[in-house]
């Protein structure tokens, strides 16, 4: 039996941000500007306080200027706004991110459509979701996710997927419909399931790439993947295990890793795949978006 390489998505991120880091010093060095990176933070979850302090250190780690707001769960929507406007308007800062979920008397839609195009380092903004499905991506923000798991699927399968067949569990803005377009830019045939595919193991089956952004701990079983397919789990589910008598929670994915490794070619772990990678692809957006705002191209 074979058994599947584990994508270290850890440690591609680690090789992104070195690079970064590189890169920024170089950019302020021949330019004087240093990337600006604003987290808005609204709430108390815990776990996103956690994802915050990560993009945090990382941002610091990379050269860059810092910033973080954070605001009381119960903070009005026109403060929130008056924040946002605030922050396209400074130049000191290329990159804006309202942390996700946010507190439910919010809502996601206009405060994400606040943020400036030029600006929007999470791509959620329509001017940027927009480009990338029109295939306009010279200047456009994609979101950092699926960008994050397109470069290990280029790792894995080259930059061309003429040939190949995709498919992606999950049909959300953040995550499923852009990797969509990212993998039919590639030349993949995509094809997009979701929770009223009928048959979905007989779906991803056919697949030489399977993304799953789903949120169901370990749904995707061996017997759902085609021998060598490449598979991305996207999953982050937090799961309840006893370990001596105590209740504990770890980390799991939607695919069932073990079983799953047994057939692909290769599989990202959860933690340690698709997670640090979105980090990176933050950092690669503010840096992308200093050097556009200095009228260079965004490629780094
Ligand atoms: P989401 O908005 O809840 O979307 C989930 C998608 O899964 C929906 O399209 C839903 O279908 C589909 N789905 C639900 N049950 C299904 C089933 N039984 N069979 C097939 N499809 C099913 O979630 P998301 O924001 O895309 O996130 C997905 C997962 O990725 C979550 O675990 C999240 O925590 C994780 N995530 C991780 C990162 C990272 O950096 N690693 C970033 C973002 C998200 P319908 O549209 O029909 O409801």
């Amino acid at each position: 039996m074979t058994v599947a390489k584990r994508i270290d998505g850890k440690a591609m991120a680690e090789r992104l941000a070195a690079s970064i880091a590189e890169q920024t010093a170089s950019f302020q060095a021949e330019h004087g500007i240093q990337p600006g990176l604003a987290v808005v933070i609204i709430g108390e979850d815990p776990a996103s306080q956690v994802y915050v302090r990560n993009k945090k250190k990382r941002a610091e780690a990379c050269g860059f200027y810092s910033v973080q707001h954070s605001l009381p769960a119960d903070t009005a929507e026109e403060d929130v706004l008056a924040l946002i406007d605030e922050l396209n308007g400074d130049a000191a800062i290329h990159g804006i991110l309202v942390q996700l979920p946010l507190p439910d008397h919010l809502h996601e839609q206009t405060i994400t459509q606040a943020i400036s195009p030029s600006k929007d380092v999470d791509g959620f903004h329509f001017v940027n979701i927009g480009k990338l499905t029109a295939g306009h991506t010279e200047d456009a923000f994609i979101p950092c996710t699926p960008a994050g798991c397109m470069l290990m699927i280029e790792d894995e399968l080259g930059p061309d997927l003429s040939g190949k067949s995709a498919v992606v569990i999950g049909r959300s803005n953040i995550v499923g419909k852009p990797m969509a377009s990212l993998l039919l830019q590639r030349n993949a045939t995509v094809t997009v399931t979701h929770s009223r595919t009928h048959d979905l193991p007989g779906v991803v089956r056919r697949a030489d790439i399977v993304v799953a952004a789903v949120g169901r701990p370990n749904m995707v079983k061996a017997d759902w993947i085609k021998p060598g397919a490449v598979v991305i789990d996207v999953g982050i589910n937090r799961i309840e295990t006893t370990v001596d008598g105590e209740t504990r929670y770890k980390l799991t994915g939607d695919v069932d890793f073990d079983d799953v490794a047994a057939v692909a070619s290769a599989v990202t772990p959860v933690p340690g795949g698709v997670g640090p990678m979105t980090i990176a692809m933050l950092m690669f957006n503010t840096l992308r978006s200093a050097r556009l705002a200095a009228g260079l191209p965004g490629s780094i």
